[in-house]
């Protein structure tokens, strides 16, 4: 699998930790983005990618700098490679 910016896998565990609940183990919580990883790397992988691709669709995101439209850094890509509009 690609590799992606830190600030892509916190936006990505961001998104997991607040439509999933926390998972509990021997009194000790986890959050699920963790767990999930942890567990199942390549589901978790797989999942990143279409919600990438999803985000990339409606120009949120940008696959050639690794980057989010909402994030501080905007994307300086020709317009080209990053979609028109
Ligand atoms: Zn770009």
């Amino acid at each position: 699998m690609s590799d992606y910016k830190r600030a892509t896998y916190d936006a990505y565990d961001d998104m997991i930790d607040e439509c999933e609940s926390v998972v509990t183990v021997g009194g000790i919580t986890y959050p699920a983005s963790l767990v999930w990883q942890r567990t199942d790397p390549i589901a978790y992988d797989v999942s990143m990618s279409d919600w990438l691709s999803e985000l990339e669709a409606n120009e949120e995101y940008c696959h050639v700098c690794d980057t989010f439209q909402w994030s501080v850094v905007y994307c300086d890509c020709p317009d080209a490679e990053c979609g028109d509009e």
